[in-house]
């Protein structure tokens, strides 16, 4: 028998608010989003507004925005304002599309609000060499001064970064990022380590899960379930509420159209709910 995790409490809401569009297709992408992937379309401005207001009835405390690369969304800044009147935001960006415009705006919604507006910016390497090996030619460059605007307007972002980087889980590979932050002017460095997903673009760059790698459990304690993000957040999508960030391209993870139907236990029945499980992964900052 499968594990199911239960639903504490609704804490987090995730929306897929560029669908799987972005402007890149990186090789380690667990959802392989590219410019023409429209398995899941982009979240408008009402879309968005409909599950705020759900999730503000159920006590939802924090919000996250992804893709794909949510700055492709002309409603970006629109959904950020509606959400920002109720709680803080995050918007993880592949930090090619931060122009000086973009950033003044962003820094004005930050400003207008009593709750945080976080953004991230993805690096999968020490140098353009390594990080456009995952993520393409040139990107380097265009997020370099991305982050550079970034800081023209005080914003200090939170730096995600894969495992695909080599040596990043080591001590020194995270100074040497955190040194790369601080070199933009940013003083307290914000660095977020993500684990991969053997899902996606991921499964082709190394390899896809072995059938062993599952939750070899029938059952959860509170404190384990609680471990897990799935205990607490859902995620938006064009076609439905799904169970976590992870798995919008699992068609059982749809839990129902709106949260109200979503608020039940789910089966863990995923390789990706192993890398979770082993690695304490979660996708909030
Ligand atoms: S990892 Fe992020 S930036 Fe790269 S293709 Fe996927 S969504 Fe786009
Ligand atoms: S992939 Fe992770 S977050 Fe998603 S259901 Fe499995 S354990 Fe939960």
């Amino acid at each position: 028998m499968t594990a199911h995790v239960p639903l504490h409490a609704l804490d987090t809401l995730w929306f897929q608010v560029a669908g799987t569009l972005c402007n890149i297709a990186c090789t380690h992408c667990f959802i392989s989003c590219a410019p023409a992937n429209h398995s899941h379309e982009m979240l408008s401005l009402a879309e968005v507004e409909a599950r705020l207001e759900e999730a503000r009835a159920l006590g939802v405390r924090e919000y996250y925005f992804t893709g794909g690369e949510p700055f492709m969304n002309r409603d970006m800044l629109a959904i950020l304002e509606a959400t920002l009147r109720q709680g803080p935001a995050t918007v993880l960006t592949n930090g090619m599309l931060l122009r000086p415009e973009l950033c003044r705006r962003l820094r004005e919604l930050f400003d207008a609000s009593d709750y945080s507006l976080d953004i991230r910016v993805s690096l999968d390497g020490f140098d353009a060499a390594s990080h456009d090996a995952i993520r393409g030619a040139g990107v380097w460059d265009k997020v370099m001064t991305g982050l550079r605007n970034l800081a023209a307007v005080g914003l200090n972002p939170v730096i995600t970064v894969t495992t695909a980087a080599e040596g990043v889980e080591t001590e020194a590979g995270r100074t040497r990022f955190l040194d790369i932050i601080r070199g933009f002017g940013f003083t307290k460095p914000r660095l977020k380590v993500l684990s991969l997903f053997r899902i996606g673009a991921e499964e082709s760059r190394t390899r896809a899960y072995d059938e062993w790698e599952r939750i070899a459990r029938e059952s959860l304690t509170d404190d384990e379930a609680e471990t897990l993000q799935c205990s607490s957040c859902r995620m938006v999508t064009s076609k439905g509420v799904y169970v976590c960030p992870i798995l919008i391209e699992e068609p059982e993870a749809r839990m129902g159209e709106t949260l109200a139907e979503t608020l039940r236990p789910f089966p863990l029945k995923y390789g990706a709910c192993h890398t979770c499980w082993v690695d304490g992964v979660t996708c909030r900052t």
